[in-house]
């Protein structure tokens, strides 16, 4: 039995946030800004978690070069022509080191404005009120390796506590230690472009990164246990998305396993077997790199949880209600450790409930301590080229749910904008609710988008599901032409059955 100890008479501070990823940073600094006594612990030298340093950013700050370069070979067709572009690997590398600095830093200097105290070491939980941090600041101030801990461990004694200490990439125990085989956070290092790349898991991180190293000069391999790459996307999304990027690779190998790899001196030589028997699959091919990314698990059972009495799944994640209350009331959680979906913008949200709790409770402001994570979409994007970004139900879903859904489509072959951009390769589906004795019967539920720039246009479809938008609100309301963004209106009049920049619907 884990020993419970009460309020300790002098704690250390009000709030202890474990890890300073955007879910950890954001209830730090909300906590702070609502007045709490903030200790923030943090393993790793900057701030900003797997998002900022080895996530989000990097990758995003590369897939914009990747986008650029595709972009700028689009031209061709427009009777504007370039060389092939002349990489310098090393110059990449320092942009996009320089972006992530700024950014880390910049989040430094906003912990320290609101006296928030970021102590760097490796937190374990001695009890449900007490945390020890062992010293991690002897380590390399690099995310590539777990830090080593020295000295003896500091005890901080805490009020609340929240836990935000993420989540880290799968490792296949089958794929040989070399350094050909890489996780994300391996390829996003640049180490060096290859000739042929395998990218093991279909997925949007996977499929991220070969988009980077494709643009870079690399000929992709993907392997994928599922029917589909991107299976949680709407299908017709990835239908789009295929057509466009299938010259990247030379086997899009789905419904099939890995099942044994080995170094070679020639590269990492790859075994693969169907999933159902009769299929065939490719001979063992040799690959200059591997990728791993077949997803990640929660550090749950990194932390002591157990002597605090949290209680922590096999798989490591941690289990919390809509306040983000642990099983033990005053500790928290938030972010990739409480499970699905493992989104960064996820994690800040539950990051601001979970420290507006804490807040309310010890100030005594009901109305803030009934906070609660109540939003009812998360959407989610692939910044791939095209981009897929979807919010709510796909049809997919739909279907399996028993839900009756009403389609509004507006491919982009017919958008002015996407047209002038040479990049018509586009669609807008929107999915409303079609059931007539449905509480929410006309309203959205449901938006995918592929296309150039669609991730920075599916918050629109996130707020109209949260407003209960219907499809007459969504046409009526007026987009600025010519945008990408008017496909959303467009879609929404074609559900109406009347958007005049497609043919008419046949009576
Ligand atoms: C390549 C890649 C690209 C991604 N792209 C996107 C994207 O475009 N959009 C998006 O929304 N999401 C993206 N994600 C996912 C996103 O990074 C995560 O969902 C997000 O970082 C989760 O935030 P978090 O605060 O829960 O945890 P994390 O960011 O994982 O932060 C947890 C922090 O806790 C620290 N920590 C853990 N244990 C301890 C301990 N015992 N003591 C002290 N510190 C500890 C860790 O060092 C880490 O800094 C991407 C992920 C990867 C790998």
């Amino acid at each position: 039995m884990p020993t419970i100890l009460n309020h300790p008479t002098h704690p250390d501070c009000d709030l202890l946030v474990i890890g300073a990823g955007p879910g950890g940073y954001s209830a730090a600094f909300r906590a702070a800004d609502l007045g709490l006594k903030v200790i923030l612990v943090e393993r790793y030298a900057t701030l900003g978690g797997v998002c900022l340093n080895v996530g989000c950013i990097p990758s995003k700050t590369l897939l914009h070069v990747a986008s650029v370069i595709d972009e700028v070979s689009h031209l061709a067709a427009m009777g504007v022509q370039w060389g092939a572009p002349a990489v310098n690997l090393d110059s990449l590398r320092s942009h996009r080191d320089k972006v992530v600095k700024r950014l880390t830093t910049g989040l430094a200097a906003m912990a320290k404005m609101r006296k928030v105290t970021v102590v760097r070491g490796h937190a374990r939980f001695v009890d449900a009120h007490h945390l020890a941090v062992t010293d991690t600041s002897t380590s390399a101030p690099t995310h590539t390796h777990t830090p080593t801990q020295g000295g003896p461990p500091k005890t901080i004694a805490f009020r609340h506590c929240i836990i935000a200490a993420g989540s880290s990439a799968v490792h296949l125990p089958m794929l040989p230690d070399d350094v050909r085989v890489v996780d994300s956070t391996g390829a996003l290092a640049l180490p060096f472009v290859p000739r042929r790349m395998l990218i093991v898991g279909g997925g949007i991180i996977g499929l991220e990164l070969g988009t980077v190293y494709s643009a870079l000069g690399s000929r992709l391999d993907v392997v994928e246990m599922l029917d589909g790459l991107m299976p949680s996307a709407d299908r017709d999304m990835v239908q789009i998305w295929h057509k466009t990027n299938a010259h990247r690779f030379d086997h899009i190998l789905t419904q099939t396993r890995t099942v044994a790899a080995r170094a070679t001196q020639d590269g990492i030589e790859v075994t693969f077997a169907p999933m159902r028997d009769g299929d065939t699959v490719p001979a063992p091919q040799t690959y200059d790199m591997v990728l791993q990314a077949v997803g990640r698990t929660p550090n749950g059972r990194q932390i002591g949880a157990d002597r605090a009495g949290v209680f922590v799944t096999d798989r490591g994640f941690i289990q919390v209600d809509t306040q983000m209350r642990t099983n033990v009331a005053h500790i928290l959680a938030i972010g990739d450790i409480t499970g699905q979906p493992m989104l960064a913008h996820k994690a800040v949200h539950e990051g601001h409930v979970a420290a507006s709790v804490i807040a309310g409770e010890l100030h005594g402001l009901p109305k803030l301590a009934s906070a609660a994570f109540d939003a009812r979409v998360i959407p989610s994007v692939a910044y791939t080229n095209p981009e897929i970004a979807w919010v709510g139900l796909t049809e997919d879903v739909a279907k399996a749910q028993g839900v009756k859904v009403k389609r509004g489509v507006f491919p982009w072959a017919a958008s002015g904008r996407a047209m002038s951009n040479g990049r018509d390769d586009g669609l807008t589906k929107l999915l409303f609710d079609d059931d007539p004795a449905s509480k929410s019967h006309g309203q959205i539920l449901g938006g995918s988008m592929v296309g150039i720039h669609a991730g920075d246009m599916i918050g629109e479809l996130a707020l109209a599901i949260e407003m209960g938008a219907d499809a007459w609100d969504i046409g009526h309301t007026i987009h600025p032409h010519p945008t990408l963004g008017e496909s959303i209106g467009m879609a929404a009049e074609a559900a109406l059955g009347h958007c005049t920049d497609l043919p008419p619907v046949r009576k």
